[in-house]
């Protein structure tokens, strides 16, 4: 059994998406195994997105988060990391295939991000390869 990190971002905590959200992860085979609402400060979403620092989205990626409600919750499966992105989808929802949160329940697009110069609202984050899973469960959840 694998365990990954995935934060329900605040524009699906807005969207009131979290019931919905969890469902879809419950029905492909995860257990919530932790959870929790947090707002987390602008230094702690720093060093979660610490590997995207330098990149030019970086200062309105911790903009995004800093300070807004997010759920954080532990899930647990086999391989849950490919998955949990599995049932995500890929980055940019407007491309997103139909069927996963990001291509069913997500209505942004990259152009409107840039556009509008804000990171893209993708609804969820979830940890990119088994090794970031231990560091940001280490972070959110201390485990
Ligand atoms: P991650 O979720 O760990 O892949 O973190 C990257 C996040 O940064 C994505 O989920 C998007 O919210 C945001 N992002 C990625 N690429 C871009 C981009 N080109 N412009 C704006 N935001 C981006």
């Amino acid at each position: 059994m694998e365990r990954t990190l995935v934060l329900i971002k605040p524009d699906g905590v807005d969207r009131n998406l979290i019931g919905e959200i969890i469902k879809r992860f419950e029905n492909g085979g995860l257990k919530v195994r932790d959870m929790k609402m947090v707002a987390p400060k602008k230094e702690f979403v720093e060093i979660h997105y610490a590997m995207h620092k330098g990149k030019p989205f970086f200062d309105l990626l911790i903009k995004y988060l800093a300070n807004r409600q997010v759920v954080a919750m532990v899930l647990e499966g086999k391989d849950a990391v490919a998955l949990v992105r599995k049932i995500v989808g890929t980055t940019d929802p407007s491309k997103a295939d139909k069927g996963t949160i990001r291509g069913d329940l997500g209505n942004d697009s990259r152009e409107k991000a840039d556009a509008e110069h804000r990171s893209i609202y993708n609804v969820i984050h979830a940890s990119g390869t088994p090794e970031e899973a231990k560091v940001e469960l280490k972070l959110w959840f201390g485990k």
